[in-house]
């Protein structure tokens, strides 16, 4: 039989965790009985300060198809989907929310359109914002046409985080072992023949969500300085727009002075002009503080993520406190 996991980051989702596992398991039923495929559950979850994991740990108890990595701290969503990803053993993988946005019931779809139709993966992308702030739409809007225009990662609007994958697909985006990391990137960049599905927005079902609008717009900023390098050229454009209209200003004053005989003057435009230049220049070492930032961290080598405790980990320490240890019986033997 093979082997669904399902990968499900978790962040102080304490209300959604036994709801979402509810409505998972009904649909495991019918994979199970239709298309002859086992689940795992993976949670991840990823530092939660509420009762996240103890919630978790209980599903774990009467259900060993539950599985979790509990992170030392908040590494992020980010991190938590490459743990996810590390962490399973299915022959396909599929990474979804806590708050059941990412309907269920869109599985036994997503695993025909990999085990039938010979995609590498099935993508989702909602095609309405309703329930979101306007606001948030328009900049979400602008963002992923100015980050397409920029970088040759293919980064599809409105697409989610749910998706699933086939083992060779997980693998390649494991071996993208960078710090900085943006899954709607990667996806465009690794390839692979996806098929998409649509559908409308969901609201979450209990608790709320975990971006701020500030959160977001640095989320952007990552996504484009991790997928683009555009933004560094833009201080050779503005050098060389700049050189060009210096260039027209002395001849134009030249000219003033040497046939009309006009006195040089104009402070106020000067100091105009010093400012005006020394913001441009401003920004330009703004954006390669960006890049370097990024690259100072990237060099550092850190891990992706700490896990505190996995389902696994714990289990063995059980038994060993117990007596039983795995090791032992073998020593003896030899
Ligand atoms: N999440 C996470 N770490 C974080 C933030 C969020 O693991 O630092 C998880 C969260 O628990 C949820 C998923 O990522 O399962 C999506 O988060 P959320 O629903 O807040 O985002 P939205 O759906 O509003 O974009
Ligand atoms: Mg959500």
């Amino acid at each position: 039989m093979e082997l669904l996991s399902v990968v499900v980051p978790a962040y102080n989702e304490q209300e959604s965790v036994p709801i979402f596992y509810g409505e998972l398991v009904k649909t495991a039923e019918k994979l199970k009985a239709e298309d002859n495929i086992d689940i795992e559950l993976l949670f991840i979850d990823d530092g939660s300060k509420d009762n996240t994991l103890e919630e978790i740990m209980k599903l774990r108890q009467s259900d060993k198809r539950v599985r979790y990595v509990s992170f030392s701290r908040n590494f992020g969503k980010e991190a938590a989907i490459f743990a996810g990803l590390e962490n399973s053993r299915g022959d396909y993988i599929v990474t979804m929310d806590a708050d059941l946005q990412d309907p269920p019931a869109l599985l036994p779809q997503m695993i025909e359109a990999i085990k039938k139709e010979g995609f590498d993966s099935a993508a989702t992308r909602r095609v309405t914002r309703k329930g979101e702030p306007p606001v948030r739409s328009f900049f979400a809007r602008c963002f992923y046409k100015l980050i397409n225009r920029m970088s040759n990662a293919d980064i599809v609007d409105g697409a989610r985080d749910y998706r699933m994958m086939t083992k060779k697909m997980a693998d390649a985006i494991i071996s993208m072992k960078e710090y900085n990391r943006f899954t709607k990137g990667i996806y465009g960049w690794i390839g692979f023949k996806t098929r998409w599905f649509e559908y409308e927005n969901v609201e979450r079902v209990a608790g709320e969500t975990k971006w701020s609008f500030w959160k977001l717009f640095r989320y952007a900023i990552d996504g484009i300085v991790g997928f683009s390098t555009a933004p560094l050229s833009i201080a050779t454009y503005f050098g060389i727009f700049m050189a060009f209209v210096a260039f027209i200003l002395i001849i134009f004053i030249i000219v003033k002075k040497l046939v009309f005989g006009d006195p040089t003057s104009g402070w106020s435009s000067m100091v105009c002009i010093l400012l005006m230049l020394s913001g441009i220049q401003m920004f330009c070492m703004g954006i390669v503080g960006q890049y370097l930032s990024k690259t100072y961290l990237e060099t550092k080598r850190r891990p992706i993520y700490i896990a505190a405790k996995t389902s696994e980990d714990e289990e063995a320490r059980d038994r060993t406190a117990s007596g039983d240890i795995p090791g032992k019986t073998n020593l003896i033997k030899e």
